[in-house]
């Protein structure tokens, strides 16, 4: 099938979609619960409650066991999990990773698939796992190449088919998978073998890979950030253009008597008092969860809820325009996040590209801010002003400004900017009253290379003291003329 995503709203290169499977529409991003068909945590047909459109299995698994086999091949996955909305599938490819080999074939478990009625079915790729030799990650990325085409050619009917992005941590490779694959038009991309990176936190790197991967893929595809379910993440990852995660976590974390917030996880055993509104958190104190006799089911379900209710958050803050102050949020939580934020932000100019060009309000929120593909945006544009005659850059109106051929207010992190823009995005952005020396250096750096291109202009400044300590100053000094070191009778 071509053409099953469309793009309601975009906000970085995050984006609020619509994926059609043959079990109805599915809203992006979204998280699919992981169902192990073996062991119910809590039942499928409960899923929509918790927020769950979509939910994932795995193929490999139901083919391996005699009894989920059959009822699967005669009466339907869908039957098998009693669940009446899309289920995507997975080949046994993570059992390739655990185990070292699977009894089945790539072509095997794709007609599987099909058989049972999967909604998107997963070729049997290889994971590569991070910090492999090269030659071991693109002699894997072959055969990942080779059998997931080989599936393109198997599916014809309305199954979707994910295309798996390999390529280990290199992001040459990862770039490689995705470019190869666009070629073969699949419904979904999932970038593969990231679990090792996030149980490991080492979310910059993470960052590296989902980004180089969607540098290689058209842009109007949906993503699957394969592993991801800590919600912790997922504002990041959907700021990077990740559509669809699964979450295995709900479970397992419960089964580990772990406890998911936004920020992190806690052990139940470390909780006095639940930071949470849910169904389970609001009829329940710590106490009570510790000691019930169902403490695993009644964590798993906190944290179900807890998962959806941050893709909700995220889909608002897509909406309003705000996905990043989200991201910056998510990203104070855990020292590796915020190495993460700052790895993103390396990548602005491509933000820049997908980022929408008009939104509500910037707000700063800290000096990864002055980063933001926003000011990219703007040190492009401010390079195109041309000034000539008196400019004055001031950071508040003052008397006198219409002796002047052009006024500029100036703002942290942009710099200076006509003043007619001012209640234009992102000059309206909120700030706080005491910057920080890093968005003001970035700021004073603009306003230095945008005299250097205009040497025409005669340059005068009306900055308060917070700015004019700045080291900076005295660079934009030597080509500027500060109102207070100016006879009045030059006006
Ligand atoms: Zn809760």
């Amino acid at each position: 099938m071509t053409d099953v995503f469309e793009i309601l709203q975009k906000d970085a290169a995050g984006r609020i979609g619509r994926l059609h499977t043959p079990h109805g529409v599915v809203e992006t991003p979204t998280v699919m619960p992981v169902i192990n068909p073996n062991i119910n945590t809590i039942p499928s047909s409960e899923m929509h409650q918790f927020g769950a459109q979509i939910l994932i299995t795995n193929s490999y698994i139901i083919s391996r066991k005699e009894e989920l086999r059959k009822v699967a091949l005669e009466k339907g996955l869908h039957h098998l999990l009693d669940f009446d909305g899309p289920i995507m599938t997975d080949s046994g490819s993570f059992q390739l990773s655990v185990y070292g080999d699977v009894e089945v074939t790539n072509e095997q478990i794709i007609a599987f698939q099909k058989n049972i009625g999967s909604d998107i079915a997963v070729p049997l790729d290889i994971p590569t796992p991070p910090d492999v030799s090269y030659k071991r990650a693109e002699d894997e990325l072959e055969t990942t190449l080779e059998r997931v085409i080989a599936a393109r050619e198997i599916v014809t009917d309305d199954m979707l088919l994910a295309g798996p992005l390999q390529g280990s941590t290199y992001p040459d490779l990862r770039v490689h998978s995705a470019k190869s694959l666009s070629k073969h038009s699949f419904d979904v991309y999932p970038i593969g073998a990231v679990v090792p990176l996030m149980e490991s936190y080492r979310y910059a790197d993470l960052v590296d890979v989902v980004i180089s991967s969607k540098k290689g893929l058209d842009p109007a595809k949906p993503v699957h950030l394969f592993g991801a379910g800590h919600p912790m993440m997922f504002a990041l990852a959907v700021a990077m253009g990740c559509d669809l995660f699964d979450s295995a976590a709900y479970a397992l974390y419960a089964k580990a008597g772990r406890y998911i917030t936004v920020d992190g996880t806690t052990h139940l055993e470390d909780l006095q008092y639940l930071p949470c509104n849910c169904p389970v958190c609001s009829a329940h104190t710590a106490s009570e969860i510790k000691s019930s006799s169902n403490s695993k089911e009644l964590l798993a379900r906190h944290n179900l809820y807890v998962t959806f209710a941050e893709i909700r958050n995220i889909k608002q803050a897509i909406r309003e325009g705000n996905l990043l102050e989200l991201v910056e949020q998510r990203c104070r939580s855990h020292p590796s996040m915020l190495s993460a934020l700052k790895r993103l932000y390396n990548y602005s100019p491509w933000l820049e590209r997908l980022d929408p060009f008009s939104k509500s309000t910037f707000f700063y929120t800290g000096p990864e801010s002055s980063k933001r593909p926003e000011i990219v945006r703007f040190e492009e544009r401010i390079g195109r002003l041309n000034l000539d005659g008196k400019v004055l850059i001031r950071s508040r109106s003052l008397k006198g400004e219409g002796n002047y051929d052009h006024v500029l207010n100036f703002k942290p992190p942009f710099g200076a900017y006509p003043i007619e823009l001012s209640e234009v995005y992102p000059f309206n952005a909120e700030i706080p009253d005491e910057m920080d020396p890093g968005a003001i250096g970035v700021a004073l750096q603009n306003v230095i290379e945008l005299i250097n291109k205009n040497r025409n202009g005669l340059f005068y400044l009306n900055l308060p003291k917070q700015y004019t300590d700045h080291p900076l100053y005295g660079d934009l000094k030597k080509n500027a003329i500060p109102l207070d070191e100016m006879p009045n009778e030059n006006l």
